[in-house]
């Protein structure tokens, strides 16, 4: 069975649609890029089309080229300026600049990704912070299909720090038992075999095919990648497909959520500024 994550971004569009309803301002969200990677140009327009339909401002501030500094001193003036509700900087990032620093600058109650070290610790700490939008976006679509988390053996192939590491703390702290795996695991199969639910983020297509599951397995396919112009997975669908409960397509399962769940962090940035 498909875990149709377009569906569920529709319903939850309408649902952001109500709240947004009980705030009084505009909200708005600056998003920063830098350079010319094809993607984040398509994710960036994806981003910008759900603001406007939802009433969100959207302004993107764009350098071809830029100095550390100088993106550092536009972050400080943005979480001082009142108008501005929430920040995120597209990544990738070109090579010669440091995210980690970039990304801290980020105000923690503007920082809409949730990848400030401020926002990834509480995670850590489960305490109450800006959940990065993949994870968050993919615990909305297990809980969709009342696939309970409590006490599952859980495996992560990838330990990114915007999904796989985020993620592991998310789903340890709704009590899975969690496993991460990454490019210098030996044996996957050995790991992903065990998996009640597995959720893979590798960005190598087609790398998860039947010999590494187990009969009944619940995938999350979080995987974006570009084959003979089409969009494919980390995981082989059509390989896999009959040994599965449930499995999310490629294109429309995770990716819709992601930048649902953007706008969602706008808000609650919104509301942890006014202490709501
Ligand atoms: P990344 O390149 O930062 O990290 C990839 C991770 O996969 C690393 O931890 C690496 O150790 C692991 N890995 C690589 N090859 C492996 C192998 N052969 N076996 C086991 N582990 C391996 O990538 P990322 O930013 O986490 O993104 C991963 C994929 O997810 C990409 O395809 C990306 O486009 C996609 N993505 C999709 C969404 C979405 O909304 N659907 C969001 C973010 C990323």
């Amino acid at each position: 069975m498909l875990l149709d994550g377009k569906t569920l971004s529709l319903k939850l569009k309408e649902e952001l649609r109500e709240n947004l309803n009980f705030i009084n301002e505009k909200l708005k969200l600056v998003v920063i890029s830098i350079g010319d990677d094809e993607a984040s140009k398509v994710y960036i327009n994806k981003k910008r089309l759900l603001a406007s339909e939802l009433g969100i401002e959207f302004l993107e501030i764009h350098y071809d080229n830029v100095t550390e500094s100088d993106i550092i001193e536009k972050i400080i003036s943005l979480n001082n300026d009142s108008s501005v509700t929430s920040i995120m900087v597209q990544l990738p990032l070109p090579k010669y600049l440091n995210e980690k620093r970039i990304l801290n600058t980020i105000n923690p109650f503007k920082d809409a990704d949730g990848l400030s070290a401020m926002n990834l610790g509480k995670l850590v700490m489960n305490e109450d912070g800006i959940i990065p939008c993949t994870p968050k976006g993919i615990v909305k679509l297990l809980n969709e299909y009342n696939i309970s988390l409590k006490g599952k053996n859980v495996v992560i192939v990838g330990r990114s720090n915007i999904v796989g590491k985020p993620l592991f703390n998310l789903l340890l702290n709704l009590d899975a038992t969690v496993t991460i795996c990454h490019s210098k695991t030996k044996n996957l199969g050995n790991y992903t075999k065990k998996a009640d639910i597995l959720i893979v983020a590798t960005g190598v297509s087609k790398l998860i095919k039947k010999e590494h599951i187990k009969d009944g397995v619940i995938i999350v396919d979080v995987g974006i990648n570009r084959e003979d112009g089409k969009i494919v997975g980390d995981v082989d669908f059509n390989d896999v497909s009959d040994k599965v409960s449930y499995i999310t397509p490629v294109p429309g399962g995770v990716g819709p959520l992601t930048v649902i769940m953007l706008m969602t962090n706008v808000l609650e940035c919104y509301k942890k500024q006014n202490k709501m």
